[in-house]
């Protein structure tokens, strides 16, 4: 829609201003730093830092039925800069001109309502929300479409050029900081490190494709992060793991399309997320906490984070009910489907206990609950959404099984509504759902499939046949007719199919 469409009242507000408010703070001794460096910890005390608006109250000036307006009527924009995550440019990067943005197509992804069949299975209303849709094809590109406009307005103003952006990834951060890089040639190249053979080919394939160096290191991803943090250190780098807090505020972008896709009735909502590293439910909490402090919103939902029990840090610290005895220990991780979360030392984890206590604060009452699941469960569960017309990665499936955990529980009530984190698209993660199919599942996953939902191809190539087309040898006349009826009877007979 044309801007002198827009309704008088609304219009001063579509096109958002900048300001220069945001800062870095530090999770540990909570000093502040400027936003003209690239930083990663605090130069003070080494530990996390995220961005704070420290023009935030301002933004409160605006009634909630206002900015639920602005974000309804920035739909109707064709600025790209305003078509992904910056529709709430006020909440998540007020710093950035419109000409900064990198907008590849990010965000804004659809929200399914289960089938009647798969709410039965799972004991309630649920949808998912398809994170797989994005460019990249996992969730990761909101927060690279944050961190890369970030360095491109840096780029802009001369601070920095010739930049090389590392990451350390179990597949998808670096398949999403690839693409987003390579947009922005020359000014910007990409290396990104990867635990040898603990991607999936695809996955693999992204970074290649897009023009990054790609090492393979041995070891898990624990391994790589430490040898990208020891680079970042060291080095003139610009890192882009989600210990970058830019990355974080483009992924609470999930949070806020939540809130509008559901017309920011947050009420009875539950939102499930898997954990890896952590940066995802850092995100989604700080998102709807900032919703809730503007008043766009007037409930908090309830949180689910979901481990697999072969990569679960995080949900054994929160074992501990008493806060004062909570301890982190990192965990060795094992093989899981779930393999962009098998994670043993997050690097959010300060962010998590930081952001946990804020959430349960605000709301007055626990509303953040963690829960474990077995590999078991997250395979089963993946098949079955799939087989009801969804595009759930294995993260989705163990979001599922995650929602079921957690209403067994007693978290999440009966009459509660769910939306389920999947973070990938199915695709990416196929070999798990073939290695299931052929049972071929090493011990180590401990997965054994269940039959009712193994589902192979069948080779037709009747046995009396003599002749059949091969590529390039195409058959004729009364041998492709004879084919043709063969292979057809044997189908129809297998389908078992009536005769018109
Ligand atoms: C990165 C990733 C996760 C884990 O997210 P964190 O922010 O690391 O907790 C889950 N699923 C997929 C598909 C991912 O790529
Ligand atoms: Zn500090």
């Amino acid at each position: 829609m044309k801007l002198s469409d827009f309704p008088k009242d609304i219009l001063p507000f579509i096109l958002p201003e900048t300001r220069n408010d945001l800062i870095y703070r530090c999770l540990g001794c909570g000093r502040e730093h400027g936003i003209k460096k690239l930083l990663y910890t605090c130069p003070d005390c080494g530990q996390v830092l995220l961005l704070y608006d420290r023009e935030f109250e301002k933004l409160k000036k605006i009634p909630g039925k206002t900015w639920r307006r602005i974000f309804d009527y920035r739909k109707l924009l064709t600025l790209p800069a305003l078509k992904g995550i910056y529709r709430y440019h006020e909440f998540i990067g007020p710093v950035l001109p419109l000409e900064s943005i990198v907008y590849l197509g990010e965000g804004h992804t659809p929200v399914i309502e289960a089938n009647a069949l798969m709410q039965e299975k799972a004991g309630g209303k649920f949808y998912f929300k398809n994170d797989g849709q994005n460019p990249s094809a996992s969730f990761k590109d909101r927060g690279m479409a944050s961190a890369l406009s970030y360095i491109h307005f840096l780029i802009q103003q001369g601070i920095v050029d010739d930049v090389l952006a590392v990451c350390a990834s179990t597949g998808d951060t670096s398949a999403s900081a690839a693409l987003y890089a390579s947009y922005l040639q020359p000014h910007i190249k990409s290396a990104v490190l990867l635990p040898h053979k603990k991607v999936t080919p695809q996955q693999l394939s992204q970074p290649l494709g897009s023009g990054a160096r790609v090492f393979e290191i041995p070891g898990v991803f624990d391994d790589c992060m430490k040898v990208v943090e020891a680079l970042s250190e060291k080095y003139a780098v610009a890192l882009l793991n989600s210990k970058n807090a830019w990355r974080i505020l483009g992924q609470e972008s999930y949070s806020y399309e939540i809130a509008q896709d559901f017309e920011y009735d947050m009420a009875g909502k539950v939102v499930v997320v898997p954990i890896g590293n952590a940066g995802n439910i850092t995100a989604v909490m700080s998102g709807f906490l900032k919703f809730y402090h503007a008043g766009i919103i007037e409930t908090l939902p309830k949180i689910v984070g979901v481990q697999s029990v072969h990569a679960n840090p995080v949900y054994r610290y929160y074992q501990e009910p008493d806060p004062g005895q909570r301890k982190f220990l990192p965990v060795t991780v094992k093989a899981s489907v779930a393999q962009a979360a098998m994670i043993g030392n997050p690097v959010s984890m300060p962010r998590v206990i930081h952001l946990v206590d804020q959430y349960n604060q605000a709301a007055g009452r626990p509303l953040v609950f963690f829960v474990e699941v077995m590999e078991q469960a997250i395979m089963d569960w993946q098949l079955q959404a799939n087989r009801n017309g969804h595009v759930a990665c294995t993260h989705g499936g163990e979001s599922l099984a995650g929602l079921v955990a957690a209403r067994q529980l007693g978290y999440v009530e009966k009459n509660e509504i769910a939306i389920l984190d999947s973070t990938a698209h199915a695709i990416k993660f196929s070999g798990f759902q073939e290695m299931y199919f052929e049972n071929r599942f090493p011990n180590e996953f401990e997965v054994r499939p269940d039959s009712t939902l193994i589902n192979l191809p069948e080779l037709i190539r009747p046995d009396h046949l003599e002749k059949v087309p091969a590529p390039g040898k195409p058959l004729w006349g009364e041998d492709f007719d004879c084919f043709v009826k063969a292979v057809s009877q044997e189908i129809a007979d297998l389908l078992k199919l009536k005769k018109v």
